[in-house]
């Protein structure tokens, strides 16, 4: 494969920009190599600096479930940009958002736009603390929920410990003020609840976790964490930021019948715009300023380009609720000719899948939460990532990343991406 205009791109980059990229995850640095530096994309396809080109399974870490550049999208962005780009007023295109949010979200009755999904989490927690009174917050380890500081925190020992922050510049006071507890684990979490009484104002989780690769929620462990929230007096918050209008039209809270007090969202919200939101009960978003006291603003929020983008991509997944049936399809079949082709090679990985979100674990583990998930052979994954690559399949650059499947991986693509899914697991076996 090409690499040689990627590679002096990523050698000039290192040299004004930390680490070469603008987020983290960007880089190869867990799978080695450099990263590839993308051009255009269209469709199912990236193509990048070098004429390679390969099948996204990223689609820009989720916004993209109707595949790249896709002309709904791009006709309303060409016409709202005839009309300037930012107005810092108020404008028709947010009302009707709001509404199409509204509509769409079964638990959203009030939403307020802000420009990613970092902003839209710490938002809502400082809501949260505001309507409660109350300081603490619960996170569950693996979870990720951008990168405020109350989030970079994760339990190296379990709940009842403090947790250890993932970077350094995160206070003592912060620190204290984040409880985490594993994923899939009601008795940890109830003994937490316990020893906080009447301190914990929210608990914010994803509801399918997307950002420890894919990992699925028990049978009922949604519904007991709703009980316990709603008998605790705690606000919960779900992070949809990822599977929001992905998992279904509604989101997670939509699949599987549970509604949050606030729910986060970001990615697909936004068509590839930089766009996030926080919404929920009228009651507890009534508080946000300037209808209420708790403050929170943003120059560019709503701004009307990412507005026209966004909706044109909400607008056409409500028209089209097939789309989701065909992404099931698609994440079905994937899943089930990946399990086909490690029990062929005799190899024990795990598959996680659910709609158009999956992981393929190197573990033999079943993985339910950070625990399993860290059993993982990052030195197998590495390879199998870098054999995927040179075979035209473009997958995260991690271990612990969901993939995702846009709507134009058809099933002549899905053949493909099996197939080289075969052989590269082959590569890995015939190697040991
Ligand atoms: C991506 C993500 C975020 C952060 O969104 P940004 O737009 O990157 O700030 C928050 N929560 C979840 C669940 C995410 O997947």
């Amino acid at each position: 494969m090409k690499n040689k205009n990627s590679e002096k791109l990523f050698k000039e980059a290192q040299k004004y920009i930390p680490g070469g990229v603008n987020s983290p995850v960007r880089a190869f640095k867990s799978v080695g190599g450099n990263p590839k530096f993308i051009k255009r994309a269209k469709g199912a396809y990236l193509y990048d600096e070098d004429g390679n080109k390969y099948v996204d399974m990223i689609n820009s870490w989720g916004p993209m479930i109707l595949g790249h550049a896709f002309s709904p999208v791009e006709n309303q962005v060409r016409k709202a940009v005839k009309s300037s780009f930012s107005f810092g007023a108020p404008t028709k295109k947010e009302v009707d958002m709001a509404k199409l949010i509204v509509d769409l979200v079964p638990s959203v009755e009030m939403v307020r736009m802000v420009n990613s999904g970092t902003e839209a989490t710490m938002s809502a927690i400082r809501l949260a603390r505001a309507y409660t009174g109350r300081e603490k917050i619960i996170k569950f380890e693996g979870c990720y929920h951008g990168h405020g500081d109350a989030f970079l925190i994760s339990a190296g020992s379990g709940a009842l410990s403090l947790g250890q922050p993932d970077s350094p510049g995160i206070t003592s006071a912060t620190l204290g003020d984040t409880l985490t507890v594993p994923y899939n684990d009601v008795i940890t979490l109830e003994s937490v609840v316990e020893k906080n009484k009447n301190s914990i104002a929210a608990l914010i989780i994803e509801p399918v976790v997307g950002n420890m690769g894919c990992v699925l929620p028990s049978a009922g462990y949604l519904e007991q964490i709703r009980e316990i929230c709603t008998r605790e007096g705690i606000v919960l918050i779900f992070d949809e930021v990822m599977t929001g209008f992905r998992l279904s039209l509604g989101g997670a809270q939509e699949r599987f019948n549970i509604k949050p007090d606030l729910t986060t969202m970001g990615k697909i919200i936004g068509g590839g715009m930089p766009v996030g939101a926080y919404g929920g009960k009228k009651e507890i978003m009534q508080m946000v300023s300037p209808s209420g006291p708790m403050y929170q603003a943003g120059t560019l929020s709503g701004n009307p380009i990412a507005m026209s983008a966004g909706m044109a991509m909400l607008k056409h997944l409500k028209k089209n609720p097939n789309v989701y049936w065909q992404l099931e399809a698609a994440g079905q079949e994937i899943a089930y000719g990946i399990t086909q082709s490690l029990k062929e090679l005799d190899l024990h990985y795990t598959v996680n899948q659910i709609g158009s979100m999956y992981s393929l674990f190197f573990t033999d583990q079943k993985v339910v939460d950070y625990t399993t998930a860290k059993t993982c052979d990052i030195n197998a994954f590495g390879k199998y990532f870098n054999a995927m690559l040179n075979r035209g399949i473009y997958l995260a650059p991690s271990q612990f990343e969901s993939l995702f499947i846009s709507e134009k991986i058809d099933s002549k693509i899905i053949k493909k991406i099996l197939k080289a899914n075969h052989q590269s697991l082959l590569d890995l076996k015939t190697e040991k």
